[in-house]
């Protein structure tokens, strides 16, 4: 039968073509040259006309059993080479991730580490700490009182202007809300030492704060503060001035110093903006600096009278001092971050710089 191959003979080819194949190009190559239009089965068939119908029909069946048992084994090898070729990616993709956390492999994890804004919350305790405050915190929603009135900031006091307050919506409007600032730790605090005879006060309080700000290169909705008090006996503007020059030193180091300008403040009497050498050109001017060599970093004051009077403080025994600052804004000044955003916006690259 010449013109008419061995029918078995052809799925034999086949079947070892299709054995050789060991990738999903393979597969999809040899797949056309045994099935395809040009494949010895298709010459087969196109060559059925010159046999008589008898012939005809018989081996046209037979052909077309070749061809299903065909197609049934390339099928099976595709499906072979495409579990193969998936499993062989999940091995390569695999992390091992005991040598990460033993921070031997550098990869796209890494070795995790505190936020920068964590660190430098920590740092600054340190210097508090090594200076003698101890570490208070308070929470985050506040009402009125705590936040505005106790702070000599009753409504409608024109200041309540200086914060863009969230209020929460719980039945009394403007009556519970989160805290513009972390000045109500004080008010806690000296509220239970009061109560508890523990006064004198010396603390800092870290926290989370919130206005309604619109997010740009040097403010955030959400934002860190730390807040200092020291309420104790004979406490005068001079030690105010001369702890925000030893923590200036201590924090940024020793050739940033600190000066305090007159302010306003409801809860401090008197009131001073302090300002520390800009770290960028170290008090020579320069654009960060507006040319001045200072950057302002916080408030700060003596405690008004009437704060101390609300929470039922003796000012004729006690006297005390206050200062706050951002932490996000100390970050930003020590490690020159242009915008303030990157902080929150846990870029891995950023993040890793510090
Ligand atoms: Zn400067």
């Amino acid at each position: 039968m010449s013109g008419h191959p061995d029918i078995d003979a052809l799925v034999e080819e086949a079947r070892s073509a299709v054995a050789s194949a060991r990738t999903t190009e393979d597969i999809r190559a040899v797949a056309a040259s045994v099935t395809g239009k040009k494949s010895p089965v298709a010459e087969a068939s196109r060559s059925l006309g010159t046999l008589d119908p008898d012939q005809r029909r018989e081996r046209g069946r037979a052909l077309h059993e070749a061809r299903a048992a065909i197609e049934a084994l390339v099928e099976e090898r595709r499906s072979t080479i495409t579990a193969e070729e998936r499993a062989s990616q999940l091995e390569a993709d695999r992390i091992d991730l005991t040598e990460y956390i033993a921070g031997t492999t550098p990869g796209p994890a890494g070795r995790g580490r505190p936020h920068l804004v964590t660190q430098t919350r920590d740092e600054l305790e340190d210097v508090f700490v090594g200076m003698g405050f101890e570490v208070a915190e308070g929470p985050e929603i506040e009402t009125d009182w705590f936040n505005f009135g106790a702070l000599n900031i009753p409504p409608p006091h024109p200041a309540r202007g200086m914060w863009d307050t969230f209020y929460l919506d719980l039945g009394v409007p403007e009556s519970t809300l989160l805290r513009t600032h972390t000045s109500p730790v004080q008010i806690h605090l000296m509220e239970a030492a009061v109560s508890t005879g523990g006064l004198p006060i010396h603390a800092v309080m870290p926290g989370r704060c919130y206005r309604r700000d619109t997010p740009d290169a040097r403010h955030l909705p959400v934002f860190h503060q730390i807040e200092g008090l020291v309420v104790d006996e004979g406490i005068t503007f001079a030690d105010l001035a001369g702890t925000i020059e030893v923590f200036t030193t201590a924090y940024f180091g020793p050739d940033i110093h600190s000066r305090l300008r007159p302010a306003y403040f409801p809860f401090t009497e008197p009131s001073a903006e302090f300002e520390v050498t800009c770290t960028i050109c170290h008090g020579e001017g320069c654009r960060t600096c507006s040319q001045t060599g200072w950057i302002e970093l916080g408030g700060c004051g003596m405690v008004d009278p009437a704060v101390f009077e609300a929470v039922g403080i003796d000012t004729e025994r006690w006297s005390g001092f206050a200062f706050g600052f951002g932490i996000d804004r100390c970050a930003q000044m020590r490690h020159q971050i242009a915008d303030l955003r990157a902080l929150t916006e846990n870029d891995i690259r950023f993040l890793r710089q510090f």
